[in-house]
């Protein structure tokens, strides 16, 4: 198995990490920007606490990022304490960012100068998934380099889907959480509108969740989270308006009407705003009943 290193302990990077230090025979460095959060990490699991992310990766095999955006990884190249000079020829940068195409792409460009494979390699599945290493993982660049690193990523994996040419698994990642926006925000309004007319959402969902309007949004999240309003903070809000604005700019890049796409995009921008960078993305409905005078409830 290969030396490894892990660079973003967020919410999400964190429990893959796990997964990783729990897997035998890999050798794990972590890096992480707070050094605090890294530092307890890697006391908890028994790895190495790098100091930069070029110490962190010297030796690797493999490294994962999984950082807020595409341009937080690009940041971690440069400089004598950047990833590019540090890496070795051959080895292959997996970003778990869920991040823009194009970004990915320059990255992609600057490290095969350098004899350094990449791969975008977003994850859905949420925390939840990472901890019980169940994540889906959306793959874009080459084929063979998937194949080799597969068996890696598969410590954090249920499902590994090669979508592409690099980009490919940025690109089918903000589909995705465009989605999932839009789901949120339309079963927010529909049983706001029902709580209106009387029923309450309790009742609505055990309908549509047999029926043919139901979501992940209807079946889990709003029974999980709005109904008795606890609202845990596993996914922020403003990753999800950077998500869907990725789709809205690659739809209208590629010349493509999605009216509801950019409408979606301006309303999480709305609630992200409202709400603040800590806010979890199914706190978008509470626009919703700002809008409307009432709780969904
Ligand atoms: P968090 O906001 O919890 O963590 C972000 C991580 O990125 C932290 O480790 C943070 O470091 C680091 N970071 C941010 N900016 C920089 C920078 N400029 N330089 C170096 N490090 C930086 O996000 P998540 O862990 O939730 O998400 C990470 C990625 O995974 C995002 O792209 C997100 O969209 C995606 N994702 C998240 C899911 C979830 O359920 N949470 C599900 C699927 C995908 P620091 O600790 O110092 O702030």
């Amino acid at each position: 198995m290969p030396t490894v290193a892990f660079l973003g302990l967020g919410a999400i990077g964190r429990p893959m990490a796990a997964c990783l230090a729990n897997a035998p025979g890999i050798t794990l460095s972590v890096w992480n920007r707070t050094a605090a959060k890294a530092a307890s990490f890697a006391a908890k699991h028994g790895v190495r606490h790098a100091a930069t992310p070029a110490d962190a990766v010297q030796d690797a095999d493999v490294v994962f990022t999984c950082l807020a955006i595409s341009a937080d990884v690009e940041s971690l190249l440069d400089g004598p304490a950047g990833m590019l000079g540090a890496m070795k020829s051959g080895s292959v940068l997996v970003d778990c960012t869920s991040g823009d195409p194009a970004t990915s792409r320059i990255i992609a460009a600057r490290l095969g100068e350098k004899g350094i494979r990449f791969l975008d390699a977003p994850v859905s599945g949420g925390v939840k998934g990472a901890e019980t290493a169940s994540l889906t993982v959306m793959v874009g660049g080459d084929e063979s380099t998937l194949a080799e690193v597969q068996p890696v990523i598969e410590t954090f994996a249920q499902k590994v889907v090669h979508c592409g040419p690099v980009g490919s698994g940025d690109a089918v990642k903000a589909g995705n959480q465009a989605l999932l926006a839009i789901h949120i925000w339309s079963a927010g309004e529909v049983l706001m509108a029902l709580a209106k007319a009387g029923v309450k959402p309790e009742t609505a969902l055990e309908v549509i969740n047999a029926s043919s309007g139901r979501s992940n949004s209807s079946m889990n999240l709003f029974p999980e989270r709005v109904i008795g309003r606890k609202f845990p903070r596993t996914f922020r809000l403003a990753l999800l308006d950077k998500d869907i604005g990725i789709a809205a700019v690659m739809s209208r890049e590629l010349k493509v009407p999605t009216p509801l796409i950019q409408l979606t995009a301006d309303l999480m921008r709305v609630a992200h705003n409202a709400l603040g960078e800590e806010a979890d993305h199914v706190e978008a409905v509470k626009v919703i009943e700002q809008w409307s005078g009432q709780v969904i409830e």
